[in-house]
């Protein structure tokens, strides 16, 4: 598997060829606001490594990596007291826009059941 891929939106992200303000960085992941937020705060956290979803079996180091990064974004974003959810879609029927795996984190205010 390639460690990234040259069409891939979050891939160029990630290495900062397009310009995204980070909300959190650090070796392996980034976290940025979603460009179309669907809760009061939404920020998605991206393994910099590129692998498409969870059918690509992600090693459990970059799991850890990804769901490692989840307490400190939370608390930049400050909805680490008040809570928040992680969405994480895979393939069509979960509506995967952008096949590079990522979670969604939601929440600064009371999210819909
Ligand atoms: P998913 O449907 O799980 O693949 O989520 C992809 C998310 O990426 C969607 O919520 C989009 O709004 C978001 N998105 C797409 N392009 C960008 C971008 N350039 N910057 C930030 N978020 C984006
Ligand atoms: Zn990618």
């Amino acid at each position: 598997m390639r460690k990234t891929q040259g069409d891939c939106l979050f891939c160029k992200i990630a290495s900062g060829e397009a310009k995204v303000p980070f909300v959190y960085e650090d070796e392996h992941v980034v976290a940025f606001d979603d460009i179309s937020p669907k809760a009061a705060v939404h920020t998605l956290i991206v393994p910099k490594e590129h692998i498409e979803n969870l059918n690509d079996e992600p090693s459990s180091e970059l799991l850890s990596n990804v769901f490692g990064a989840v307490p400190a974004v939370a608390h930049i974003k400050g909805i680490d007291e008040t809570g928040y959810r992680i969405i994480q879609n895979n393939g069509d029927d979960a509506r995967q826009t952008v096949h590079h795996l990522h979670v969604h984190m939601q929440g600064g205010e009371q999210l819909p059941e």
